[in-house]
């Protein structure tokens, strides 16, 4: 969701949090779709002929956080599947 302020210029909505936040880089990522890139629209597959800037929908402190919980999450799976094999190895 965007929205235009009269001072502020664009506006988005983060779908995480809920805030509006400038719509440019400083807030959010973009990822550019150069023009040439296939791409597929109701069952049709055809050549962007325009470079589009797609933005996310969350907001970049959004993104971060989901990146910390995940990389925590791996970082403990791992250290399970350790300390696992470890209680095996002292079964011998
Ligand atoms: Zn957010």
């Amino acid at each position: 969701m965007t929205r235009d302020d009269p001072e502020l210029g664009p506006e988005k909505q983060c779908s995480a949090c809920g805030e509006w936040w400038p719509l440019d880089g400083e807030f959010w990522y973009f990822r550019v779709i150069p023009a040439g890139t296939p791409a597929r629209s109701g069952g049709k597959v055809y050549v962007r002929s325009v470079t589009v800037r797609h933005v996310y929908s969350r907001c970049r402190a959004c993104w971060s956080e989901r990146n910390r919980a995940n990389h925590a999450a791996r970082w403990l799976a791992r250290f399970r599947e350790c300390a696992a094999s470890l209680r095996l190895e002292g079964r011998d």
